[in-house]
């Protein structure tokens, strides 16, 4: 995988992307990033600004549209093609498990962060293919959120993970939370590991972790059970829970 970041920040995300797993898989050639200066590809009378005042008016500044697109074009060409282009924003898609198994497929990606108020639609309307946004909140500017998308994408990529069971059943695959886990000692200020846990009995704990998911899902985020994959056990299982809430 090949992550291009365009930024006005480019140390934030070479600084901010160099440790711990992702920074390994960089050094093992498993991903490569550059983060390239839409300050780079101003006007020249302009020195490096890249912002102007909003059509309209308003509060703000906004990014425009040229930089934005002299800097797509130089990624453009050193790729070879048009790769999906990702603008983070909190006006698009919430990103999600599914959308990073999906980026992760792709060869090249390269993001786009805005700034101020934002970017000038028509460059946004011309090289974006995908308007993703990292929650309901917003942020000062794009390069903690391509960040997240990147982190999240680059767990997906083959190898990266040690591991690769490890990105199988955690929180969202398949729609449920991760059950809860644990290492030791085995007691704590009397809090003792679920004895299920200290079997050796593999298909009872992975019966038991999955039964966790499930209550876990259901108690904190019970719309993610609508679309969870669950089959005749765990439906079982969850018609047993609801019933107890029930009663209660
Ligand atoms: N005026 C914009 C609006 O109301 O939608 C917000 C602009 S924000 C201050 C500046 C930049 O931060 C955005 O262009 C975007 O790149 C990034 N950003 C802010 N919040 C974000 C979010 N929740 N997800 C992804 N990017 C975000």
């Amino acid at each position: 995988m090949r992550y291009y970041v365009m930024t006005l920040f480019p140390e934030m995300i070479m600084e901010g992307m160099h440790t711990s797993i992702i920074g390994r898989a960089m050094d093992r050639g498993l991903l490569s990033l550059e983060a390239v200066n839409i300050r780079d590809f101003a006007e020249p009378q302009r020195k490096s600004r890249i912002d102007d005042y909003p059509y309209g008016g308003g509060a703000g500044m906004v990014m425009q549209a040229e930089p934005v697109y002299r800097t797509w074009e130089s990624i453009v060409g050193k790729i070879g093609r048009k790769a999906r282009c990702v603008y983070l924003t909190p006006a698009g898609r919430v990103f999600d498990q599914p959308l990073a198994r999906e980026l992760a497929l792709e060869e090249d990606l390269i993001f786009l962060c805005g700034h101020y108020e934002g970017i000038d639609e028509r460059v946004v309307e011309e090289i974006v293919t995908d308007q993703v946004s990292i929650g309901d909140y917003v942020l000062t500017g794009g390069e903690l959120a391509a960040m997240v998308v990147m982190d999240a994408v680059s767990r997906m990529v083959p190898g990266v993970l040690t591991n690769e069971l490890s990105g199988l059943d955690e929180s969202f695959s398949g729609s449920l939370l991760e059950y809860p886990q644990y290492s030791r000692p085995e007691k704590k200020k009397k809090k003792e590991v679920p004895q299920i846990l200290l079997s050796g009995h593999h298909q009872n704990v992975d019966r038991w972790r999955r039964e966790q998911s499930i209550r876990r899902t259901l108690e904190r985020r019970p719309e993610l059970l609508e679309k969870a994959e669950l089959d005749k056990k765990d439906r079982k299982y969850l018609q047993e829970l609801l019933a107890n809430r029930e009663e209660m």
